[in-house]
């Protein structure tokens, strides 16, 4: 579904610009679920928003669903961001006034009020999916950090998009909350939804299909598990964690 091809993204002013991604080729397929791991500062959010179009590269391809995200206009990239693409970071951003029904189906409303009804009947459906369906008029700052991440998902969710990019979407949570956001991301992938995860958290990447390690803005080492069982997947990723080290 993306196919990045020699992404360089640098920052910095000419005379000391540094590439923070450094010719970073990457293929994520339909349905697949891949996890970026690596130290602080290696690229690891940098190439998840190169690869979602949220933010531009200074050379190479993106390839999104068969089009070219370095060729399309801001708007068209907006509107592929918006029907294809969620986004889950750390925390969620939410509006403080509004409940937690409203903010999951406020950016979808925006573009579409006269399918209300229908929109939040989805919601509430998705709510009850991820166990926050008694939760739909609750204050934005009354609950949990895992009430709040579960109405995030919701919210990626509600135009059912090809991809989840999530940016350490377990960091926030403690090791219990943890394990049940991830059971729900194991489930949409389940569902068909590709996943692109960062995380620091062995456990949380080995769920993936597919490790990329990053060091240095380059993507130094990559670990295929076939699949899941558990202590063995986290100790070989440790093994690789520390080796990079
Ligand atoms: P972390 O695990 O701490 O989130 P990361 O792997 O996600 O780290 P990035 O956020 O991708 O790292 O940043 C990679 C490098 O690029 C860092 O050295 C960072 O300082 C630099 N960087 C990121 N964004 C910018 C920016 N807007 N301007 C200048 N430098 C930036
Ligand atoms: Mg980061």
């Amino acid at each position: 579904i993306i196919i990045g091809d020699h992404i360089v993204k640098s920052f910095g002013v000419k005379d000391e610009q540094r590439n923070v991604l450094d010719g970073v080729s990457v293929e994520i397929n339909e349905g697949e679920f891949v996890a970026i791991m690596g130290p602080s500062g290696s690229g690891k959010s940098t190439l998840m928003f190169a690869l979602s179009g949220m933010d531009s590269v200074n050379n190479g391809r993106v390839i999104f669903d068969g089009m070219d995200l370095t060729e399309v206009g801001e708007k068209e990239l907006s509107e592929i961001r918006r029907i294809k693409m969620g986004f889950i970071f750390q925390q969620p951003t939410m509006l403080k006034y509004l409940n937690i029904l409203d903010n999951i189906v406020l950016p979808t409303m925006r573009n579409n009020r006269k399918n209300a009804p229908k929109i939040a009947e989805k919601a509430r459906r998705l709510m009850r999916r991820v166990g926050i369906g008694d939760l739909e008029k609750r204050d934005i700052t009354q609950v949990s950090g895992g009430q709040l991440q579960r109405a995030g998902i919701c919210r990626a969710l509600m135009n059912n998009p090809k991809i989840i990019f999530g940016d350490e979407p377990t960091g926030a949570l403690n090791s219990k909350s943890s394990e049940e956001i991830m059971d729900i991301f194991s489930e949409i992938n389940m569902d068909g939804t590709a996943l692109m995860l960062v995380t620091h958290d062995a456990k949380v990447a080995a769920r993936s299909d597919r490790i990329m390690f990053m060091h240095d803005g380059k993507i130094v080492s990559e670990l295929k598990l076939e699949k899941f069982n558990g202590k063995d997947i986290e100790d070989r990723i440790n093994e690789v964690t520390v080796k990079m080290k």
